[in-house]
């Protein structure tokens, strides 16, 4: 099982207190942002410690090439504005040196918004960039993994057919791939609690398994098909316990890295008791509770 959880990169270790926060949770892989996710500043590369880190995951067996880069929020590749299109697809491409220096495989990207409206428009304006990315950052192998995203407001990716559509755009279908969150599924209506088996299958249908590069996992603040993208911690929520995990243990998808994007308790990760519940494959009902009062200490 190769399961982790977001971890933060900041301060002086950058890197290497990823790697670090991603061992104190029992982790063996982990996801981070290269900044914050809602800004464009990033340090330098050389600042970022990579060196150490990848020694130290080497020292406790995770494999980079299970370690997953997310993109910011705001860029949108599917921007009416010309110029911001041109900054998402700069952006984007100056990140995805940052991932392929850490040595990550993937870097999750949420397709765009149509805030023109007109969503097949925004589609080819994804593919157009998308295309260009993938041109300016030729010798690189990272894989821009598309989310399957909830639907809020105006996003694309919300069905499998839009991320189809996209993919159908890329040219060079190596660079490409899909990461699943089973929080924006399930927002986006499809019934991954009931039925998994078979949202896979339609899935594959209409995309292809092989695409499939990474798992979020999140349990859901709201019913099937609100299109809201509240995550909600294991068992806590709509998802339940018993699906999440189901789909953890899926033995086709052992490969696949599993991602938490959990909501922190207070000021508390929630990840190290997550993971062990997972590996327990026990739900604990007291986990909220414990983790407030811990802080009251
Ligand atoms: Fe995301
Ligand atoms: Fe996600
Ligand atoms: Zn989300």
């Amino acid at each position: 099982m190769i399961l982790g959880s977001h971890v933060k990169m900041s301060g002086k270790k950058m890197m290497l207190g990823s790697v670090e926060e991603a061992l104190s949770y029992g982790a063996n892989t982990f996801m981070i942002y290269t900044g914050a996710p809602q800004n464009t500043r990033r340090r330098k590369i050389e600042e970022l410690k990579i060196p150490e880190a990848l020694e130290l995951m080497k020292a406790h067996n995770i494999d980079v090439n299970n370690v997953v880069i997310h993109a910011p929020y705001i860029m949108n590749l599917a921007n009416p504005s010309l110029e911001k299109r041109q900054f998402a697809i700069d952006f984007l491409t100056s990140e995805i040196e940052r991932s392929a220096a850490m040595e990550a495989t993937q870097i999750v990207l949420h397709p765009g918004s149509a805030v023109g409206l007109d969503r097949e428009e925004a589609i080819r304006w994804i593919g157009e960039g998308l295309n260009k990315v993938i041109a300016n950052t030729k010798d690189l192998k990272v894989k821009i993994a598309l989310e399957t995203m909830a639907g809020k407001g105006n996003e694309v990716g919300r069905t499998f057919e839009e991320l189809k559509a996209i993919i159908d755009l890329v040219a060079d279908k190596t660079r490409v791939s899909v990461c699943f969150d089973t929080c924006h599924t399930h927002d986006s209506g499809y019934d991954i609690k009931e039925n998994f088996k078979g949202v896979l299958e339609e899935f594959d249908k209409v995309v292809g398994k092989k695409y499939l590069s990474v798992f979020h996992i999140n349990d859901s603040k709201n019913i099937k098909g609100a299109r809201k993208d509240r995550h909600e911690n294991l068992g806590f929520g709509e998802i339940g316990f018993k699906a999440l995990v189901d789909i953890i243990y899926d033995e086709e998808f052992k490969a696949i890295p599993k991602i938490l994007e959990t909501p922190y308790i207070g000021d508390n990760p929630p990840y190290k008791e997550e993971i062990e519940m997972i590996k327990n494959r026990r739900f604990e009902s007291d986990l909220k509770t414990k983790l407030l009062k811990q802080e009251g200490e």
